[in-house]
């Protein structure tokens, strides 16, 4: 006797459903994605008790005839596709043709559809993949879906659902990503009989932004200066320096209009924010990219999630390149932030008392008087008295790393505190202080300004070290008894192919065997105590970045680890000139507004804010 059979359609579809559907979010995201691919300006999506209970559609869009009413649900029906070579061309966000059969095979499902010049539309109600009724229908035109029961005939299916709530939660997630993927449709989602969004259609995905997400994750972002080559288009918004996520719930990819995810997208966002994103922390982004349906594979996943491109290289290079100039465009209106001088301010007078001396480590000293800078005048309280200063300063031009070579203090030279420089310290910020030994307070024209002192000295150090780096490699020390390290064959041709790079970072390596490399020096700042381990951890990160990207990846790891045990400290006390020349420092950094660790060196407090909280205004 034969031991194979074809499976029913119903059985089919229901093996199918195991893989398109796995939740109500599941069948909330097919069924929005057909009414979009339908044309609908409108739609409107509700579920009860999660979505478990009930989904329900309703969309403005072409709708269908009988016919189609009918065939849309048989398997592998599609008005999408025709032929194979149309997979390589797929503008629509369905083709496979295999949602609605899915659904309705594991639950009780109704259609009703009407195209807008037909006199009456279909209404077809099926339970568990069976057809129980066709008739004409009197609704309005477009389509409405209902889906009552998930799962009803696969109780080991519905076990796995989670809580109404849970449940709930993917299904907004879900909208979250259509309505931000397709800001031109209004939408509207119900939750037990709630109206909880309503999103009208807006030219301006900014807008349905800030409707969304509310106006304060609007001031966050920034817009993606225009970048367009001949293969691909990027637009949209990003988080700004130092906005981040522990997950990646607010990290939205669209691709040719479909919400994606991708490692190759992950990787450049990351590497194009840089220094500019906490280690672990996730970006902010709104990233919408427009390329040739022929470099992309939608089919690598049932739901379609998931894609590959065809040659991953120059997307991943267009991505950082935009996301970088993101990041870069918001440098202008961050230094701004630290100018002090507006119409609008009255700067405390000279007879202004003294503010209550909550800054304790206020840093007076009699000749720098003459400063061209604003600076508080002695306070008579105790507390300010010469004997509560440290004795001696920090001077930071000694705890750079010492052997980089002609490596000129960064900040505060010598001659500053004997001769103030002429008129160079810019006017435009003030510095009121130094709380607890760590952060600058500084006023601006909108309010106050605080400036971690060790967060912006490690990204002065940072950048004046890249740039020496780049321009002359990085010293590497002799070890006393070179190491041998044995790697696998694939990073043994990764390494053969990156032996120049590894030496310009200070990296003494060269082949020793099959498989075998010997390692005769490090770069000297480098105290690693497991140095095989750091190479292997240096190795690892650098196959995943692109060659581009590597050479200045490899030395920035390097240098960032370094520089945070050189910069100065909280505690280390800093004289007035120092600090000045600190935020001038900052301000002439390339990415001033993050330490390399990705926290941010300042942040502000408006006088609005401050008006707040104290009760002036509501
Ligand atoms: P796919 O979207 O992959 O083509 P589906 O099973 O989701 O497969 O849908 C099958 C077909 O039904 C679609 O190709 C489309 O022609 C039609 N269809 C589905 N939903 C709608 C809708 N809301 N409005 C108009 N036509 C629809
Ligand atoms: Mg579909």
């Amino acid at each position: 006797m034969s031991r194979i059979a074809l499976l029913s359609e119903t059985v089919a579809s229901q093996v199918a459903a195991g893989e398109v559907v796995e939740r109500p979010a599941s069948v909330v995201k097919e069924l929005v994605e057909n009414s979009i691919d339908a044309g609908a300006k409108h739609i409107e999506v509700m579920i009860r008790r999660g979505g478990i209970s009930y989904i329900r559609v309703i969309d403005d869009g072409s709708g269908m005839d009988r016919d189609d009413a009918l065939l849309c649900l048989e398997r592998h029906a599609t008005s999408k596709i025709r032929t194979g070579a149309d997979l390589s061309a797929i503008h629509t966000l369905g083709f496979r043709g295999e949602a609605l059969p899915s659904i309705a095979s594991v639950s009780r499902f109704r259609l009703a559809t009407r195209e807008s010049q037909a006199i009456a539309g279909t209404e077809v109600i099926i339970s568990g993949g069976k057809i129980e009724s066709v008739r004409d229908s009197g609704d309005a035109p477009g389509t409405q879906i209902e889906v009552r029961s998930l799962f009803y005939n696969l109780p080991a299916r519905r076990k796995f659902l989670r809580t109404e709530n849970t449940e709930a939660s993917h299904v907004e997630h879900q909208l979250h990503l259509q309505s931000i993927g397709h800001p031109e449709i209004g939408f509207v989602f119900l939750n037990d009989d709630r109206i909880v969004r309503q999103l009208p259609p807006t030219k301006h995905l900014r807008d349905r932004i800030r409707d969304l997400c509310g106006s304060s994750l609007a001031t966050d972002l920034l817009e993606i200066p225009e970048f367009a080559t001949d293969s691909i288009a990027i637009r949209g918004f990003l988080g700004k320096a130092g906005v981040s996520r522990s997950s990646r719930a607010q990290q939205l990819v669209f691709l040719n209009g479909r919400a994606v995810e991708n490692s190759t997208i992950n990787f450049a966002l990351r590497e194009g924010y840089h220094t500019a994103l906490m280690k672990g922390q996730h970006p902010v982004t709104f990233l919408f990219m427009e390329i040739d349906p022929a470099e992309v594979d939608v089919n690598v996943h049932p739901s379609k999630r998931e894609v590959r491109f065809r040659n991953p290289t120059w997307i991943r290079e267009a991505i950082i390149e935009a996301t970088r100039r993101t990041v870069e465009s918001d440098r202008t209106n961050w230094t701004k932030t630290f100018q002090a001088d507006s119409p609008h301010l009255t700067p405390p007078s000279e007879e202004t008392p003294p503010l209550i001396p909550v800054v304790e480590q206020i840093v007076l000293r009699q000749d720098w008087n003459n400063l061209p800078f604003q600076f508080p005048k002695p306070n008579p309280l105790p507390i300010n008295q010469p004997e509560n200063f440290p004795q001696t300063p920090v001077d930071l031009s000694v705890p750079l790393p010492v052997t980089i070579p002609t490596l000129s203090p960064i900040i505060a030279s010598p001659q500053i505190n004997s001769n103030p420089p002429p008129s160079t310290p810019s006017k435009d910020f003030k510095i009121l202080g130094v709380l607890g030994k760590l952060y600058l307070i500084m006023e601006n024209s909108t309010g106050l300004v605080l400036v971690d002192q060790h967060a912006a000295h490690e990204r002065i150090l940072f950048e004046e070290m890249k740039k020496r780096m780049e321009e002359q490699g990085v010293p590497g020390q002799r070890l006393l008894i070179p190491l041998t390290i044995d790697v696998s064959p694939r990073d043994t041709d990764w390494l053969i192919r990156n032996l120049d790079l590894l030496h310009r970072a200070g990296i003494g390596l060269e082949p020793f065997g099959t498989g075998t490399f010997k390692v005769d020096s490090l770069p000297t700042f480098l105290s690693a105590t497991e140095p095989t381990q750091l190479l292997r951890q240096i190795i690892e990160d650098l196959r995943e970045t692109s060659s581009q990207t590597s050479k200045v990846r490899l030395g920035e790891e390097m240098i960032a680890m370094t520089v945070c045990r050189h910069a100065v400290k909280a505690n280390d006390y800093l004289r007035e000139p120092e600090l000045v020349r600190l935020v001038e420092d900052l301000l002439a950094c390339e990415l001033p507004y993050c330490c390399p660790h990705g926290r941010p060196t300042m942040i502000q407090m408006s006088y609005a804010e401050l008006e707040k909280k104290f009760g002036r205004k509501a």
